[in-house]
């Protein structure tokens, strides 16, 4: 086996084992293959092994691997940040959108989602460490803008989004996840029905596991160290 393919076997059966030491269904827990900044050879080489969901921050570069790809049936996560005037190559050319922070944003994905197309699956950004410099928005603000964007057609509020900063300890990581997932629960008390948990990374993913993430980001840990 070469070295990807190692690490991907590696990092399902990762997944599988944490999900069965923290009483999870593997079956709801998965992996979006962050692919950005690696050549399309390598979401091909992931194809073939079984591998649908790939996570992409940049649009240029995203683009310029579904035009090789068009053939594979990818499932395109958008994971990046959300510039306005780009919504609508990001809402035409992807089945997710993890990161929407503001309703503008969300009214504009909704206005240029193609009818024809199903509803954009949204999460929403939540600026869990209340960091100035990062985007996401604040979690008291949530569920309002959780309100207003599932009343947009063709938009589907999935759920919420973090990513909260690097802690090398597991319970620090642990806890940030917490209060997303109480978060979720929170919003869908009050009628919504969101039924994702976008969190976890190459170096928490057990962390979010462990507070019931449903899609893992997980970039590093599979395609190596990103070249700059
Ligand atoms: C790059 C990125 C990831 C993957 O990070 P790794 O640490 O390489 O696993 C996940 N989520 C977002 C939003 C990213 O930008």
């Amino acid at each position: 086996m070469n070295t990807l393919e190692t690490r991907y076997v590696t990092i399902l059966k990762d997944i599988h084992d944490a999900c069965l030491s923290y009483q999870r269904d593997p079956n709801d827990v998965r992996l979006l293959a962050v692919s950005k900044g690696h050549h399309y050879s390598s979401i091909e080489q992931l194809y073939a092994l079984g591998q649908r969901r790939f996570g992409e921050n940049y649009l240029k570069e995203a683009f310029d691997k579904q035009a090789h790809l068009s053939e594979l049936d990818i499932e395109w996560h958008y994971i990046g940040s959300i510039q306005s005037n780009k919504t609508a190559l990001i809402a035409q050319h992807f089945s997710w959108v993890h990161g929407v922070d503001r309703l503008k944003i969300a009214q504009r994905l909704n206005h240029q989602r193609d009818n024809q197309q199903p509803p954009l699956n949204v999460c929403l950004q939540i600026n869990l460490n209340m960091e100035q410099s990062k985007s996401g928005i604040d979690a008291n603000d949530a569920l309002t803008l959780a309100k207003e964007v599932a009343a947009l057609p063709n938009l589907q509020l999935r759920g919420l989004m973090a990513l909260p900063q690097p802690e090398s300890d597991f319970s620090a990581q642990q806890k940030n996840f917490a209060h997303l997932r109480q978060l979720r629960d929170e919003i869908n008390a009050s009628g919504l029905n969101l039924d994702s948990l976008s969190m976890g990374m190459s170096n928490d993913f057990h962390a979010a596991i462990a507070e019931h993430s449903t899609h893992l980001r997980i970039g590093s840990a599979l395609f190596g160290q990103r070249p700059n």
